[in-house]
C-alpha cells in the first residue's frame, strides 16, 4: 500500500489569510461602483456561484471527505479542482478540517463550533491560529487517503492550489478583454469588461460562496430545526439548505454523514444531491450511500 507522501506545509500563514479574505470583500464592494459593472458579469458570478459551491459539496465535501460517492481518479481530480475554485484551501486540508468537525462536532477540538461564539465558527477561525487548523498536523491525521495521491500532495504544497484560483483571476479578465476587442471595441472597453468579469465574476461570487458555506459552520449549528437527535447541535436550516445547495440540511447531514443525499424530505431540496443523481446518470459517478436500505454496498 502506498504510503502517505508529505508535502512541505508552508501554507496557509493566517496574516496570509487575514490578508486574502479582507482582500476579497474590498475588491467585491467595487461591484456597487457603476464601472466596474456588467450584464456578463452578473452572469459569471451566477454561474461561478454553482460551479464552485458543487465543487465543494460534491467534490471536496460527499467525495472526499464522506465517500458517500466514487467515481475514477480523472472525474475525482476534476470534481477536486472545480472546488478549488472556491478558494476555501486545498481538498486535503479542507477534508482534515471537515472530518475533524464530526469527529469532535461542538466540542473544544471542533475548529468551528458555535459554542465559541458564532463569529468564531462562521469566519474567525479562519482568521487565528489554533491547534485544531494546524495545517500540517491535521492533515497529516485526518486526510492520510489523501496525502497518498500525489495530485494533492501537489496542490497542498507549498499552496499549489493559490496558483489556481489566480490564475482564474488572469483567465476571466483576459477573456473579458479579448471578447471586448473582437466585439469592435477599444482598449478602454477591453479593461472594463475585464474588469467588471474579475470583480463580478471572482471577487463578488468568492465572497457570496464563502458567506454561503462559513453558514452551514454557523448558521446550521444553531437555528433551524432537528429531524434527528444526534450528540450535536446541528440543525436543518431552510434559508441555508437551499442557498447552500442541500448542505445546510445539516442536522440530517451529521446523522448519517457518508449519505450523499442530505434533504430527506420532499421539500428538503438539495440541489447537490440532484447534481450527484445527474453525474451517476450520465455514468460518471456511482452512489454508495443514499442513507437508505437501497443504498448500494460500498465497493
Ligand atoms: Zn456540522
Ligand atoms: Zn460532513
Amino acid at each position: 500500500m502506498a504510503t502517505a507522501l508529505i508535502p512541505p506545509f508552508a501554507t496557509p500563514g493566517r496574516a496570509f489569510l487575514v490578508t486574502a479574505i479582507l482582500g476579497y470583500h474590498l475588491v467585491a464592494l467595487l461591484a456597487v461602483v457603476p464601472y466596474f459593472f456588467s450584464w456578463a458579469g452578473v452572469g459569471l458570478a451566477v454561474a461561478g456561484y454553482a460551479v464552485a459551491l458543487l465543487g465543494i459539496n460534491i467534490g471536496y465535501h460527499r467525495l472526499l471527505a464522506h465517500k458517500g460517492i466514487a467515481c475514477s481518479k480523472r472525474v475525482e481530480h476534476g470534481l477536486a479542482v472545480l472546488g478549488v475554485l472556491a478558494a476555501q484551501f486545498g481538498p486535503a486540508y479542507w477534508v482534515a478540517i471537515h472530518r475533524r468537525h464530526h469527529h469532535h462536532v461542538d466540542d473544544e477540538s471542533d475548529p468551528h463550533s458555535p459554542r465559541t461564539g458564532m463569529l468564531w465558527a462562521h469566519m474567525g477561525w479562519l482568521l487565528a491560529a489554533s491547534d485544531n487548523t494546524d495545517p500540517e498536523a491535521i492533515t497529516r491525521r485526518y486526510a492520510k487517503d489523501l496525502l497518498r495521491d500525489p495530485f494533492y500532495v501537489r496542490l497542498e504544497a507549498n499552496g499549489g492550489w493559490i496558483w489556481i484560483v489566480v490564475a482564474s483571476w488572469v483567465a476571466v479578465f483576459a477573456a473579458g478583454a479579448v471578447a471586448a476587442l473582437i466585439a469592435g471595441g477599444t482598449a478602454a472597453d477591453a479593461v472594463q469588461l475585464g474588469l467588471s468579469l474579475a470583480v463580478w465574476g471572482i471577487a463578488v461570487r468568492t465572497v457570496w460562496v464563502w458567506h454561503v458555506t462559513w453558514s452551514v459552520n454557523s448558521v446550521s449549528h444553531v437555528w433551524g430545526y432537528r429531524s434527528h437527535d444526534t450528540p450535536d447541535d446541528s440543525r436543518n436550516n431552510p434559508i441555508v439548505g437551499i442557498l447552500a445547495f442541500g448542505e445546510g440540511w445539516h442536522n440530517n447531514h451529521h446523522a448519517a454523514p457518508r449519505s450523499a443525499r442530505h434533504g430527506r424530505r420532499w421539500w428538503e431540496l438539495d440541489l447537490t444531491w440532484l447534481a450527484i443523481k445527474a453525474l451517476a446518470w450520465i455514468g460518471l459517478v456511482t452512489i454508495l450511500d443514499a442513507g437508505d436500505r437501497t443504498a448500494s454496498p460500498a465497493g
